[in-house]
């Protein structure tokens, strides 16, 4: 199904992807479900990168395969420039796969060994029958140089490229077919840090060049900030506070956001932190808590954190959603004033 088109190039609505847990052999039944995703709602705006952060679990790498439909969802929409994305039909979700990219956590895996690195990045050329031949080839040399490497490259095989330089082949790849969005999986959580940096601004440049979209998926909110225009926190399946990132950095409102980003190091020693530690490790979601999710470690929990889950509210007016009880909407705020 269509819909009118608005800025956003990627709309999220409810997705849920629960993992069924089976029991059993011959008559395998259903007993209960890991909750990956769990209501799940943003959107991403063209030429946007919404930074999507949060523990190992917490669903963001679901959501991020969700959305290039390498998985199901169990219920939700994903309107990718005004179409449904799992509702499309299968050849109609074929040609949009070429304005739908990803870049992979691990640049050591996500690379087949046994093909050159010419063939890994002109396969999608071929496959999208976007160039063959001589053009596939200069094609290729075009997106060498573009990723800062060298035509001779074409020729080498993965294992002959160290880490920061198989993740350039990576982008390299996504890029030859013109994508408008990529999903970038932790693409620099395997690379050092001085490397990392190198991608990071490899990958603002080429946004800036050609347009691209980027929801930037990472479990550390250091790595996001220099990248991201919002920033959406996400903690066992759902989305706690989502706005834009100087607001999120400045005025963090929701416990988990103000606990991860006490743990980002101040490269200045005369600058005294307060750590918040979080007890405990993230809750099974298979068996999440009830209310809000995050009442077993949170530091400021309140009776009814156990009972009530808490609405994702707008608590400015102006996009900067928490899922709080302490936090009140805009709503609630113009009620209380009254
Ligand atoms: Fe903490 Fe309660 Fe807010 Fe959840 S709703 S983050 S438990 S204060």
């Amino acid at each position: 199904m269509a819909r009118e088109q608005s800025n956003a190039l990627l709309e999220v609505k409810d997705l849920v992807k629960h993992f069924p847990i089976r029991q059993g052999i011959i008559f395998s039944r259903q007993v209960g479900a890991v909750q990956a995703v769990d209501g799940v709602s943003f959107t991403v705006n063209k030429g946007e990168t919404l930074g999507l952060v949060g523990e190992s679990g917490c669903g963001k790498t679901t959501t991020g395969r969700l959305i290039l439909r390498l998985l199901e969802p169990t219920s939700g929409e994903i309107y990718f420039d005004g179409k449904n994305i799992p509702e499309l039909p299968k050849d109609e979700m074929r040609e949009l796969r070429k304005d739908l990219q990803i870049i992979f956590q691990d640049p050591y895996g996500s690379l087949n060994p046994r093909m050159t690195v010419g063939d890994i990045i002109g396969e999608p050329l071929h496959i999208h029958k976007i160039a063959r031949g001589k053009d596939k080839e200069k094609r290729v040399r075009e997106l060498l140089d573009v990723v800062g490497l060298n035509a001779f490259h074409a020729r080498r095989f993965p294992h002959e490229f160290s880490g920061g330089q198989r993740q350039r082949i990576g982008i390299a790849r996504a890029l030859a077919v013109n994508p408008k969005l990529i999903v970038c999986d932790e693409p620099v959580s395997a690379l050092d840090v001085s490397i990392q940096a190198q991608v990071i601004n490899l990958l603002q440049d080429l946004q800036k060049e050609y347009g691209l979209t980027y929801l930037f998926i990472a479990h550390d909110l250091s790595v996001v900030k220099h990248i991201s225009d919002r920033v959406a926190v996400m903690y066992l399946g759902k989305i706690v506070e989502l706005t834009d990132k100087d607001e999120l950095y400045r005025n963090p409102k929701h416990p988990y956001t103000q606990a991860l980003l006490s743990a980002i190091p101040v490269p200045d020693p005369t600058v005294k932190k307060e750590r918040i530690l979080l007890h405990g490790d993230v809750p099974s979601p298979i068996n999440p808590p009830s209310g809000c999710r995050f009442h077993t470690r949170c530091p400021k929990v309140m009776d009814i954190c156990k009972v009530k889950e808490p609405e994702f509210v707008d608590t400015t007016g102006d996009g900067h959603f928490v899922a709080c009880h302490l936090v009140p909407g805009v709503k609630e705020q113009q009620k209380q004033a009254q």
